[in-house]
């Protein structure tokens, strides 16, 4: 299975799944259709699948349009989402598993950012392991909580990093990671790790490359999103338990102080 990354709108990302011996797709999150229709067809797919993490018309946005050019493609989303996502046909729960190019990824909940919000775990057959997180975790951040509590999030965060392998690579939805670190780089500004990561990423952007696909053991290691139990930062946060850590750095971030980005 091949992923590729479609860039649309100011910063999102349309992942297409490649099953190149029966020249099918699938695809993560269309945004919109026009740039996946013009992919499939200069690719020769067809298009077979769309998996949507949740309802956000940034995510639904190309349903409509690829359900009409491809009326066999299944559609699936959270059972939470019946009746918010366009065309849905399959009604996906808590560690259903769902099939693509001969590969398997399971399904979790992972709501904060709305309620329904789901995500896909692909771990393939050469090792790698690959999620499709949505809105739930950015470059340096979290989903804003639409619809969730502070809790369900924190629950959401908490199986993610206790569950998956730290080789997993994590496909974001938007490009945020510059915006993220450089108010993290104020909630921590003693963290070398915080400013050794900024670096490393106003280097790829400026390259022309994307922060999206990172891994899990690099974001466990440097995003305050992710360290809610490392004494140091709840010394700076004043705080005494992972919870209410997490919730100083959730606040801090809905209303970040001012930043200047170097480009
Ligand atoms: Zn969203």
């Amino acid at each position: 299975m091949k992923i590729e990354m479609l860039p649309v709108f100011e910063d999102n990302f349309i992942f297409i799944l490649i099953d190149e011996i029966k020249k099918e797709a699938a695809v993560v999150d269309p945004a919109e259709a026009n740039s996946v229709i013009s992919y499939l067809k200069k690719n020769n797919l067809t298009l077979t699948k769309i998996f949507n993490t949740h309802h956000h018309f940034d995510h639904v946005g190309g349903n409509k349009e690829l359900k009409q050019l491809f009326p066999n493609v299944e559609i699936y989303g959270s059972v939470q989402d019946k009746n918010r996502i366009p065309f849905q046909t399959h009604f996906l729960n808590h560690n259903d598993k769902i099939y693509f190019a001969d590969e398997s990824a399971e399904v979790f909940f992972v709501p904060g950012h709305t309620l329904g919000h789901i995500c896909y775990f692909f771990s393939l057959k050469n090792g790698e392991h690959h999620l499709f997180i949505g809105d739930t975790i950015f470059g340096g951040g979290c989903g804003k909580l639409f619809e969730g509590s502070l809790e369900q999030m924190f629950n959401s965060l908490l199986f993610l990093r206790n569950n998956l392998p730290d080789n997993t690579l994590i496909w974001t939805a938007h490009e945020y990671t510059l915006e993220n670190y450089l108010i993290l780089e104020k909630l921590e500004p003693q963290n070398i790790e915080i400013k050794e990561k900024l670096q490393k990423v106003i280097h790829t952007l400026k390259s022309g490359l994307h922060t999206v696909p990172f891994l899990l053991s690099e974001e466990k290691k440097v995003s305050s999103f992710l360290r809610w139990d490392d004494l140091k930062l709840q010394n700076i946060t004043s705080t005494s338990n992972s919870f209410d850590t997490f919730c100083f750095v959730r606040k801090f971030r809905d209303n970040p102080p001012k930043i200047v980005k170097p480009f």
